[in-house]
């Protein structure tokens, strides 16, 4: 019996912990509030920088709503290199918080 295929069998199983950024964006059209979820490592791409410290990452997103209006939002946003949110721009929309 293979023991160490177990664990890792067992360890692969364990809940994903990605972590994500909610993005909430309202439509200048209609005024619809789309909700959309960032994956920070798949939805990203690395600009490098030239040290660590410097890489940014950037991200573009263009969100259609889901009711009756189906004009596209588009969203660019720039982290830096711990995938901390510093700058967004959007088109089509603007940007809400939750609560
Ligand atoms: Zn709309």
């Amino acid at each position: 019996m293979n023991v160490f295929k177990k664990i890792a069998k067992f360890l692969t199983t364990t809940p994903d912990r990605t972590p994500v950024y909610w993005l909430n964006v309202q439509c200048d059209h209609c005024g619809e509030i789309i909700k959309t979820r960032i994956n920070l490592y798949n939805d990203l791409s690395i600009h490098y920088g030239k040290k660590a410290q410097s890489d940014t990452y950037f991200c573009r997103k263009v969100i259609v709503g889901t009711q009756r209006c189906y004009r596209p939002i588009e969203v660019e946003m720039t982290f830096n290199h711990e995938r901390k949110l510093m700058e967004r721009q959007i088109n089509g929309g603007k940007f809400v918080e939750e609560g």
